[in-house]
């Protein structure tokens, strides 16, 4: 570890300063930190800000799906790639609050609605805004996904009630091109600037696994903690590989090495939610656990599980209950 890392990060603790001056450099060092001490340092960063043992459970929801004319390389949603999965269209807004009302009563306390655009058009946003406002209504926290934004669609969407809205960076700048070709990188910082210029809260983070290397990590990590205000919740997705896709097939992530992402992702933005999101079915119970000890403090429950019979969110509540973990607000 290097003394400038050491006084740094011994600064930010002491004070509970948030920092947006990491250097890639400094994240690099954390990376490159022995395991045990990497997880003191995201355990004592948690701590600053949140109770390690609350779990924030989000939902997210496909209001439309598929035929996207976007070109992410992992994506089963592009129109670019053969995975058939049947397209279909925006979900009409009475079907979305049975949704969100169901997960309200599995427990959840914000509820994400995604729509594979490029951008929404404007009367796909009149039907959104009523999704968002009757969602509210409801009691529940709202996130919507809908791709790119300019600054009159993020203040209508301000305007409805919206909480938050994802829009994730990916990876890191350099790495972008391999993955996505149809849009740039700067078109999604462009986005943010719409969405926090609204007052809306920004949910951005990354997909590892894809083929990057470490440097990419730090990179995405890096861009994430130095925006001039950190996302409020930054999931880190671990890829799957879907049939298909461009990346199916492409070799997988070393296990500590994505602890380790969760960890840096906790340690540069102690105030965030850091969300483990997709990728999580397939971990085992030892690799989940690792991860909310270097961190991670929100997962996603599906939505499907919320209106069939629904194993895999009980098996989560059995692993929360393992691990004396509870959802934020139980
Ligand atoms: S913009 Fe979103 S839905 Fe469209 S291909 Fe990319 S990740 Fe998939």
């Amino acid at each position: 570890m290097t003394t400038a890392l050491a006084s740094t990060a011994a600064a930010a603790h002491s004070t509970g300063a948030l920092r947006h001056d990491w250097t890639r450099a400094e994240i690099a060092a954390l990376f490159a930190l022995p395991l045990p001490e990497l997880m003191f340092r995201a355990q004592a960063a948690h701590r600053l800000f949140f109770d390690p043992t609350e779990i924030q459970i989000a939902t997210l929801l496909s209001i439309k799906t598929g035929g996207c004319p976007e070109d992410c390389a992992y994506c089963p949603q592009s129109a670019h790639h053969n995975t058939g999965l049947k397209a279909s269209k925006l979900m009409a807004v009475e079907a979305v609050l049975a949704e969100a009302r169901a997960a309200k009563a599995a427990g959840a306390d914000r509820f994400c609605m995604g729509a594979a655009w490029r951008s929404p058009k404007d009367r796909d946003l009149d039907a959104v805004c009523a999704m968002i406002e009757g969602v509210k209504a409801l009691g529940l926290e709202t996130c919507v996904t809908l791709g790119m934004l300019d600054g009159a669609q993020a203040q209508r969407l301000k305007g409805a009630g919206l909480d938050y809205y994802n829009h994730n960076l990916d990876t890191s700048p350099e790495f972008y091109g391999e993955i996505i070709t149809t849009r740039t990188y700067q078109d999604r910082l462009d986005t943010l600037d719409h969405v926090r210029a609204a007052g809306i809260h920004v949910c951005c983070g990354g997909i590892v696994g894809m083929g990057e290397g470490r440097e990419d990590r730090v990179g995405l990590i890096h861009t994430l903690a130095t925006l001039p205000k950190h996302p409020e919740s930054v999931p880190i997705n671990l890829l799957v590989q879907v049939e298909g896709t461009p990346l199916a097939g492409k070799g997988s992530l070393e296990p500590f090495e994505f602890v380790r992402t969760i960890a840096a992702a906790r340690i540069t933005m102690p105030g965030s939610w850091v969300r483990l999101s997709a990728g999580r079915e397939a971990m085992s119970e030892e690799l989940q656990a690792l991860c909310f000890l270097a961190g991670a403090n929100s997962i996603f429950y599906g939505p499907k599980l919320l209106t069939t019979p629904n194993p895999e969110a009980e098996r989560d509540a059995v692993l929360l209950d393992k691990l004396g973990l509870t959802p934020v607000g139980a």
